[in-house]
């Protein structure tokens, strides 16, 4: 694809053919058409998928067994569904998605293009570190790189063998990773008295939770590797957008058209520099089926679209840094924000004394009709008291209306420092859950 407009062209035609195959083969989208007394022909491109209502996270789990029959998957007796994935549930039940044999082309088309945007090549060793189970990142990032002709050491987030261990005997010139597992990984490395960035690895690829810049930049430099950013989710089966040479994040347009709404009002974000909650449609290939396809599907998560030019010269959309919905909290009308909380752990001057490793716990206690929530964080040496006081004060200057609910007593706000290796979310593999909220238990 050359040009923006061919590009356009295509995006249209895909919209077109998914939104006819899953009128015939997905019950939950063919009931909703009909409500809304829409049928294929209304759509001809990306202008009347908002003619579309908004499907969230909400419908597909009641769609799913225990309460449904899977009204998702598409009922296409010609093409299999090849896997079954499920989300990792950070928040809330996990999600199951069909992939099919008919878009795994498309998947990899699209990783091998993300995974070349970030340098990697055929022949390159490379260490896969993303979680390889259930999910759909390990799996299909393990057949990319295959069809790719990389060499790689599918490793996963085991423990076993040691990481160390294997980068010493393959020498990976790349790494791919769940962000704060590489953060994590740099540090184990570093504890056993090596410099990772003296272990040659020249290129890592992160994803599957929300990063800020700066911490990508933390982990390029302790690696001494350039770190690009990969933004995916299970319900998009690849990347949904990836950072170029320029570190810009480019939307995959091709694969899953993106685009933003308001949720307070519902009206579709025209405006480039204008923050809304993403709204996604699957695509494939024309005449090529889906397992799951989704129309006007939110994640709910945040970004804003910042430009459709930059220096690398790619003809995709750029995105801002997404947050995403897994993320986020309320407490008793407080918001609160991982990004809140890495912002100040990373304040260089409580850097110095922590690891910038936190999980946090939520309760409500029944009795007195107060919130509970307990910040747990990792310092470097000997947890000292005055640094949890020093990180509460911070993050309640940062956030109103926690302070606000802290001082009416309404939220028992705690912050606990503890030492090296004390946090509860090391007992877990896999991608770390950093908020467990007692209160849907
Ligand atoms: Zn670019």
């Amino acid at each position: 694809m050359k040009s923006r407009k061919e590009l356009e062209r295509t995006i249209d035609k895909r919209i077109r053919w998914v939104v006819e195959y899953a009128y015939k083969h997905s019950p939950y989208y063919h009931k909703l058409f009909k409500e809304r007394g829409l049928t294929p022909s209304d759509i001809k491109g990306r202008e009347d998928l908002k003619k579309i209502p908004i499907t969230t996270k909400k419908e597909l789990i009641e769609g799913q067994p225990p309460k449904g029959d899977f009204s998702f998957f598409s009922r296409d007796p010609k093409n299999r569904k090849i896997f079954r994935f499920y989300t990792s549930g950070t928040k809330g039940l996990p999600k199951i998605l069909a992939l099919s044999e008919q878009e795994l082309d498309l998947v990899i088309e699209i990783s091998k293009r993300a995974f070349e945007m970030a340098g990697i090549r055929r022949g390159d060793v490379v260490l896969n570190c993303y979680p390889i189970g259930i999910n759909a990142s390990g799996m299909l990032t393990v057949l990319t790189f295959a069809s790719m002709g990389v060499e790689q050491i599918s490793a996963g987030v085991s423990p076993f063998p040691p990481k160390l261990s294997l980068i010493k005997t393959h020498k990976p010139r790349a790494m791919t990773a769940l962000t704060s597992y590489a953060d994590r990984l740099a540090r184990e490395i570093s504890l056993q008295g090596v410099d990772p960035s003296t272990l040659g690895i020249e290129v890592i690829v992160v994803a599957g939770e929300a990063s800020t810049r700066k911490k990508r930049e933390r982990i390029a430099e302790e690696f001494n590797a350039e770190v690009y950013n990969l933004y995916g989710t299970t319900e998009g089966r690849m990347p949904l957008a990836m950072e170029c040479s320029e570190h810009n994040l480019h939307v995959m347009e091709d694969g899953n058209y993106l685009m933003l709404y308001d949720p307070k009002t519902g009206d579709f974000i025209e405006n480039e520099g204008e923050k809304g909650v993403d709204v996604m449609t699957t695509l494939n290939y024309v005449g090529k089926g889906l397992g799951t396809p989704l129309i006007n599907y939110s994640h709910g998560d945040t970004f804003e679209f910042i430009s459709d030019k930059c220096g690398c010269g790619s003809i995709f959309r750029v995105i801002s840094d997404v947050w995403r919905a897994d993320d986020a909290i309320v407490i008793s009308g407080a918001k609160i924000d991982p990004a809140e909380i890495e912002a100040v752990l990373h304040e260089p001057g409580n850097f110095k004394k922590l690891t910038g490793e936190w999980e946090m716990l939520v309760d409500f206690d029944e009795e007195e009709r107060v919130y509970d929530l307990l910040l747990r964080i990792e310092a470097r040496g000997k947890p000292e008291e005055e640094l949890g006081e020093k990180v509460k004060r911070e993050l309640m200057e940062l956030n109103y209306p926690l302070a606000n609910e802290t001082s009416m007593g309404r939220i028992r706000f705690r912050v606990e420092v503890v030492g090296r290796g004390g946090l509860e979310l090391y007992k877990v593999p896999g991608k770390p859950k950093r908020i467990s909220d007692k209160r849907k238990s």
